[in-house]
């Protein structure tokens, strides 16, 4: 495949924009090479600048879960446009996908909009802050909650222990409030509270990671995080950013059986457009402005366009329930068919999957938290994607990302991937 145009666009990108992109993860950083400008999609598919067809296994990072450009989205999107894309007033659109949202999502009574997934996050630990009186939080080592300041901070070693800030500009002030965990230890969280008995306010956690590649919580994980919340009257803050709208109607809470006490949500819920949402039970939610004191904004929250696509989103997976279980089939043929190639070579693989989240680590170790996860071989993972887009499959461009399935991939699509995986993985 040639990639002149996205090459010289790149080019042109990186002289006006830090690193020639808006988000640090499309510059290819890890994988090398040029980064791929699109110029539109439909369904499964991507098309380049340079006239490339790629099948996408992104999905945008979650959002189109039904495919590219769904008709029923688009339409939404171009008729409310002739109305005004912004009042600063309320709308009865808000009003309308508060109310859906809250009848597919277990356990919620009120949900603010806003207009990214860190927005959401951010607020929703002010608001467990504002809730408690409390002061700490609680987070796992490679699970992402957005750029906010409090979530950029990272564990030494896997050691449990004060987290110092991973990125300059956050400050250690910020830091000391953040208590870190691995992904999947329980006990090193219960030995957090044993120090920190009357002072965490919340634990933040994605109840799937999906941000250091795919890592399912395991038995009993999740479980035990609820029971040591309730001892401590501390709140289980889920991120279902990634996993809402995604992994069920109801999300991780409805698929694993788990009540958080604020579920935040991005993603899916804009259905492409910029959205936010964190949600809970009245008797937090109460606390929030103008009902309470837990001061939360935005000019362009819930706004008209991005509400219109993400009330039809929201309508179109609620109606046609059987869509889980499809990417759920059509993921697990993609897992069959990688794991059977790579069976027949003596690569070491680990293969996450949950529903539509599926990843491929090229290591020996179960991937169960960030060091596991980052036990894998990058050189084997760059080859393996660079091998894969060459063959026209678009892969994250990160050994520690997870894939998003879209429902728009058919099984020829995914027979097409497997097939182009059985000549790359001979180069691996
Ligand atoms: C993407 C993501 C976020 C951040 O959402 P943005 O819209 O990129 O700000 C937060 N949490 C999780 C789990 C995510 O996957």
């Amino acid at each position: 495949m040639q990639y002149q145009r996205s090459s010289a666009l790149f080019k042109a990108a990186q002289d006006v924009i830090p690193g020639g992109v808006n988000s640090p993860v499309r510059a290819f950083k890890a994988v090398g090479g040029t980064p791929i400008f699109v110029e539109h999609a439909k369904g499964a598919y991507l098309y380049d600048a340079d006239n490339n067809k790629l099948i996408d296994y992104i999905a945008s990072w979650g959002p189109m879960i039904l495919g590219h450009a769904h008709e029923p989205v688009i339409e939404a999107v171009k008729s409310r446009a002739d109305l005004g894309t912004s009042f600063g007033m309320p709308t009865a659109l808000e009003t309308e996908i508060a109310e859906l949202a809250i009848s597919m999502v277990p356990n919620i009574d009120k949900i603010r909009f806003v207009n990214s997934g860190t927005e959401a996050c951010m607020s929703a630990v002010r608001l467990a802050r504002g809730a408690t009186q409390r002061e700490k939080i609680i987070k796992f080592a490679g699970c992402y909650h957005g750029h906010s300041d409090a979530f950029l901070i990272q564990a030494g070693s896997g050691a449990v222990t004060f987290g110092s800030p991973s990125s300059p500009g956050v400050t250690r002030g910020t830091a000391k409030d953040t208590l870190l965990a691995p992904y999947n230890n329980l006990e090193a969280v219960a030995q957090l509270f044993k120090e920190y008995p009357d002072e965490i306010a919340a634990i933040i956690i994605e109840p799937v990671a999906g941000n250091m590649g795919c890592i399912p919580p395991l038995k009993g994980f999740l479980e035990g995080l609820r029971a040591l919340c309730n001892q401590f009257d501390s709140l289980l803050i889920f991120d279902e950013v990634m996993t809402g709208f995604r992994l069920a109607k109801g999300g991780a809470q409805e698929l694993l059986g788990i009540k958080a006490d604020i579920v935040t949500f991005g993603k899916v819920l804009g259905g492409g457009l910029p959205v936010g949402a964190f949600a809970a039970k009245n008797e937090i939610m109460k606390h929030l402005a103008p009902e309470g004191p837990v001061y939360q904004a935005g000019t362009l929250s819930g706004n008209p366009l991005a509400m219109a696509a993400g009330l039809t989103m929201l309508q179109e997976l609620n109606k046609d329930q059987e869509v889980f279980n499809r990417l759920d089939l059509k993921t697990a043929r993609l897992h069959e068919g990688l794991e059977t190639v790579l069976k027949d070579t003596d690569i070491p693989f680990q293969i996450n999957r949950l529903g539509s989240m599926i990843s491929l680590h090229f290591t020996e170790d179960e991937v169960i938290d960030f060091e596991t996860a980052a036990s894998g071989n990058n050189e084997k993972f760059n080859t393996y994607f660079h091998g894969m887009l060459n063959e026209g499959i678009y892969l994250p461009p990160s050994a520690f990302e997870s894939y998003f399935l879209n429902d728009a991939l058919s099984f020829e699509d995914i027979d097409f991937t497997i097939n182009a995986f059985k000549k790359v993985v001979k180069t691996i």
